[in-house]
């Protein structure tokens, strides 16, 4: 029997604000009519804030999975070569959904333990003389490995290459938690989802497509109904829906826009870095006795949403995961495919503070306590300080 507040602290789904679960708390209105599309008016226009583009956006009843396959078939053609900067269990993931379409896929191997190197992006893109590659796609924030990738940089390494591929991004635990730009950086179409730095349950997924990636789609072969961004636009502006509109993640959706608006979107990446940095310095302080270490080696690619951490060799990450959620209700996120037992991921995104960090990490450091897994005490302590010196 757990007591108290559970505290949820996997990289998405995120905790869902009491502030959003009561603006969802209400009942249906007609998709159709005036009052909804002036909810839906509101978001569109909030969401281009956040993802910064004056670019399209569209939003499908999907998780990111969909996100990912709309951005696919509405840009390709059966053959067509892409290429995928490897950064771990997501960015192959989307690659193995390219090829289920029968698209040509090959990734830019790299260390899934650091960021993806724009000189070698710059130099394959080089080779490929007769521009066979359509689009390079990059995961901004790799969740599985809590490794963040240098969008800014790759795009320029597309640029100083002379090549015309599409900039795919996804941006599905960055948005909203970490500066991202999609106009700036030239990123053609980004993937988003709704349950992590929105803040919302799973189920609503975003692209915004820039006018190169609207062009292109005009060509695509791929088959799409359900996903086709002409049907989203209607005639030529945004008809939002395909189906009947799901109201209910429009009210949340219209709040969790007002909190950010509130809060400044500066200011809630500048909460994710000190509830990152406090988690990182727990974590390197754990570390001192051969204990568990932070995934992601360049301190300048540690993720600000989510530290994956290695349990030394020997130990198994899944059992301490265990303890912490059957006897202090902390919930972390376990590792993905070849990570699996070998890392536990702490998620500090979304609707969190300060306490609900420092819990979660005490919950943490008692767990590798119960489980024998070496490490130095403290490291809540080290947190503390840090966040104190924050706060003062
Ligand atoms: N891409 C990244 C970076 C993710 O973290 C996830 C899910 O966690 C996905 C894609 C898949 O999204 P979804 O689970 O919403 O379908």
């Amino acid at each position: 029997m757990a007591h108290g507040t559970h505290f949820f602290m996997n990289p998405g789904p995120t905790n869902i604000p009491e502030r959003i679960l009561r603006a969802m708390d209400r009942g249906s209105i007609d998709f159709s009519g005036a009052q909804f599309k002036a909810i839906a008016d509101e978001c569109f226009a909030g969401l281009k804030r956040v993802f910064k583009t004056e670019g399209t956006i569209l939003a499908y009843a999907a998780t990111g999975h969909g996100a990912w396959e709309a951005a696919l078939v509405n840009l390709f053609s059966p053959g067509d070569q892409l290429l995928v900067v490897e950064s771990g269990f997501f960015s192959l993931n989307w690659g193995m959904r390219g090829e289920a379409f029968g698209l040509a896929v090959e990734t830019l191997a790299n260390d899934w333990r650091r960021a993806a190197d724009p000189a070698r992006l710059e130099a394959r893109l080089r080779d490929d003389r007769d521009h066979r590659i359509k689009a390079v796609l990059l995961v901004h924030s790799e969740t599985s490995t809590g490794v963040v990738h240098p969008v800014a940089e790759l795009r320029r390494a597309i640029d100083a290459a002379g090549h015309p591929a599409l900039f795919l991004v996804d941006t599905i635990s960055s948005l909203a938690s970490i500066d991202f730009r999609a106009d700036e950086w030239g990123v053609d179409v980004v993937v988003a989802g709704s349950q992590k730095g929105l803040m919302l349950p799973a189920g609503m997924a975003f692209t915004a497509i820039s006018a190169k990636a609207l062009a292109a789609s005009a060509q695509a072969k791929l088959p799409r109904v359900y996903w086709d961004w002409r049907r989203l636009m209607g005639e030529g502006s945004q008809a939002y829906w395909n189906g009947t509109a799901p109201v209910h993640f429009f009210y949340g959706l219209q709040e969790a826009l007002r909190m950010i608006d509130e809060e400044g979107l500066d200011n809630v990446f500048a909460r994710h870095n000190r509830l990152a940095e406090a988690t990182r310095r727990a974590v390197r302080h754990w570390r001192q006795n051969d204990g568990p270490e932070i995934y992601a080696l360049d301190p300048a690619a540690q993720s600000n949403t989510v530290t994956a951490v290695l349990a030394p060799e020997g130990h198994d990450a899944d059992r301490m995961r265990q303890i912490c959620l059957d006897r202090f209700n902390v919930s972390l996120g376990g590792g993905l495919d070849r990570l699996k037992g070998r890392v536990f991921r702490i998620g500090h995104l979304g609707d969190l503070n300060e306490p609900m960090l420092l819990g979660a990490i005490a919950a943490v450091e008692m767990a590798l306590g119960l489980a024998g897994v070496p490490h130095r005490g403290g490291g809540v302590e080290a947190a503390m300080q840090y966040l104190a010196g924050e706060a003062a």
